[in-house]
């Protein structure tokens, strides 16, 4: 999974910088690789993990409370 992503900054030549950045990208390109390492990750990126986690539990707990719903509703 790709960790690094492209800052849009017209500041800069190019107009985009990888952060947190690592050659395979810079190079070969968007299809290549992330080399970026785990600790390399901001806190933003770190975050955005936390949350995906969190809305994937959320969806299992509505899951089941669906499926305990239907099983009472097919006892009548
Ligand atoms: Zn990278």
């Amino acid at each position: 999974m790709s960790r690094c992503r492209w800052i849009i900054d017209r500041e800069v030549p190019g107009g985009r910088y990888l952060v947190p950045g690592c050659w395979s990208r810079a190079v070969y390109g968007d299809n290549a690789e992330c080399h970026c390492k785990g600790g390399a990750q901001t806190t933003a990126e770190r975050l955005e993990g936390k949350i995906d986690k969190l809305i994937a539990r959320m969806d299992r707990l509505e899951a089941g409370r669906e499926a305990l719903r239907q099983e009472k509703g097919g006892n009548e």
